[in-house]
C-alpha cells in the first residue's frame, strides 16, 4: 500500500479519535501494579471517574470492551431465569438482549422501530401490567449508537416510580458518556454501563459499571455465576488503590489525562460543543436532502448522526468511496439498516474544522458516489457554526 499523506479522518461513531495528550500518557513505561505510584494514581482515577458519570458511589473499571460491562452489570444483580425488560431502540439493544439471552435471562423485549427512543409511557404501562413484580430490571440503551437516537432515561425512571415498580434501572452510556448529559444519581440509575472509546477520547479497551447502593444490595443475593466480573472483588480491592487483575496500566494513564481533560473544558461545556456539532450535521443532511434515521426532535444523539440514503442506493458503497477518495471512515449501517445508512461520528475531541472537513468528505462522496443529493449541506453547516460564533 501506498503512503497517505495528512491524517486519516476517523469519522465512525466511535473509537474516536484519541488526542495527542491522552496518547503521550499512554505512551509511558508501564509500572508495578501493587507499587505506591499506582495506588496513588488508581485512586484519583477511581475517585474522578465518578464525576463523569455524574455519582457519588464506586465505578468499576474493568479491562475489557463494552461487552465484557454489560454482562458485568447483568451477572452481579441477577439470578438465572431472571426477567428483564429490554427497549428496542436499534441494534445495541437486540445484542444486549441477546447477550441476557445466553446468560439464561428471560428478557422482556419491547419492539421499538429504530426511529424513536425508548417510550417511557409504554414501559410504565408494562411494569403496572407486572403485578408480581417478576421483572427484575429495565434495561435502556441510553444512546443507541446505530440508530443516532438517544433515549430520555430520566423519564424512564419517572416510569417505573410511577408504576410503582421496584426492578433495577441499567442504562448503557457506552456512546454517551462524556458527550451528552447524563446523571447516574440524579435520575437514580442502579448501573450504568460505560466504555472508553467513544466520548472519553480513549482507545478501545476500558469499560465501566457505575452502581447505586441498590445495585449493591442487590448483588449480595444475585444467583448468577461471576468471577471476574465480580463487583466485591473489585470494590474491596480498589478501596487500596489496587485491582484484583492485572490491570489496564497504561489504559490508566489515559483516563487520567481524559478526565483532566474533560474537567478542564468543563463537563457542560463538552455537552453544549457535542450538541452544536451535531445540529451542524443535521442542517448539512437536510440542505442534502437526505434523511436522518431519528424522527424525534427531542431525541436526536449529539454523539452521531446516522443518515439514511435513498432507495435503490448502496451506503457501503459510497462509505467505500469516501474511504479511498478521502481516507475517512464512516459509521456502517448495523443490522436491519445494513447498507441502507451510514453514521457520521461527530465526538470526542472535535472541533468546528474537523466537523466542516468531514462534511465536505460526505458531500463530495455523495457527488462521486451519483447519489441523488442537492449540494450546500456544508455551506447550510458552516453558517450555522458562524452564526454560534456571532451570538
Ligand atoms: N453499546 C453501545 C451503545 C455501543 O455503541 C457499543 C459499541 O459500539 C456496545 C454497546 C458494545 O461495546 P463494545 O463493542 O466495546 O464491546
Amino acid at each position: 500500500m501506498s503512503r497517505r499523506s495528512g491524517r486519516h479522518f476517523l469519522q465512525i461513531p466511535g473509537p474516536t479519535n484519541v488526542p495527542d495528550r491522552i496518547l503521550r500518557a499512554i505512551d509511558s513505561p508501564t509500572i508495578d501494579h501493587r507499587g505506591p505510584d499506582f495506588a496513588a494514581m488508581a485512586r484519583g482515577v477511581l475517585a474522578d471517574i465518578r464525576t463523569i458519570f455524574k455519582t457519588k458511589n464506586p465505578v468499576i473499571i474493568y479491562t475489557a470492551s463494552g461487552t465484557g460491562a454489560w454482562e458485568a452489570a447483568l451477572v452481579n444483580t441477577m439470578s438465572p431465569g431472571d426477567r428483564v425488560l429490554m427497549y428496542e431502540t436499534g441494534q445495541f439493544s437486540i445484542l444486549w438482549r441477546n447477550l441476557a439471552v445466553k446468560l439464561g435471562l428471560e428478557p422482556v423485549f419491547m419492539p421499538g422501530d429504530w426511529r424513536h427512543g425508548a417510550d417511557a409511557a409504554a414501559i410504565e404501562a408494562r411494569l403496572a401490567e407486572d403485578k408480581g413484580h417478576t421483572i427484575k430490571a429495565v434495561c435502556v440503551v441510553h444512546n443507541d449508537t446505530s440508530t443516532g437516537i438517544t433515549s430520555n432515561v430520566a423519564a424512564v425512571r419517572r416510569a417505573m416510580d410511577a408504576a410503582g415498580h421496584p426492578a433495577l434501572l441499567m442504562a448503557d452510556v457506552i456512546s454517551s458518556l462524556g458527550s451528552i448529559d447524563y446523571r447516574h444519581d440524579e435520575w437514580q440509575v442502579d448501573v450504568t454501563v460505560g466504555g472508553s472509546q467513544k466520548g472519553l477520547m480513549l482507545p478501545p479497551g476500558l469499560s465501566f459499571n457505575a452502581v447505586s447502593d441498590k445495585a449493591l444490595a442487590a448483588a449480595k443475593s444475585a444467583g448468577m455465576a461471576r468471577s471476574y466480573w465480580d463487583w466485591a472483588a473489585m470494590i474491596a480491592a480498589n478501596e487500596n488503590g489496587v485491582f484484583p487483575y492485572t490491570p489496564g496500566t497504561n489504559l490508566l494513564f489515559g483516563l487520567r489525562a481524559a478526565i483532566d481533560m474533560l474537567h478542564e473544558e468543563g463537563l457542560a461545556a463538552v455537552f453544549a460543543r457535542h450538541d452544536r456539532h451535531a445540529e451542524a450535521t443535521r442542517r448539512a443532511v437536510r440542505a442534502w436532502g437526505l434523511e436522518v434515521v431519528c424522527q424525534n426532535a427531542d431525541e436526536y444523539s449529539s454523539a452521531l448522526t446516522a443518515v439514511m440514503l435513498p432507495a435503490g442506493n448502496d451506503a457501503d458503497s459510497f462509505r467505500k468511496i469516501v474511504l479511498e477518495r478521502f481516507d475517512m471512515s464512516l459509521g456502517n449501517g448495523l443490522g436491519k439498516i445494513a447498507g441502507k445508512v451510514f453514521r457520521i461520528g461527530h465526538l470526542g475531541d472535535f472541533n468546528d474544522l474537523m466537523l466542516a472537513g468531514t462534511l465536505c468528505g460526505v458531500e463530495m462522496g455523495l457527488g462521486l458516489a451519483g447519489i441523488p443529493h442537492r449540494t450546500g449541506g456544508v455551506a447550510a453547516a458552516m453558517d450555522y457554526l458562524m452564526a454560534g460564533e456571532q451570538n
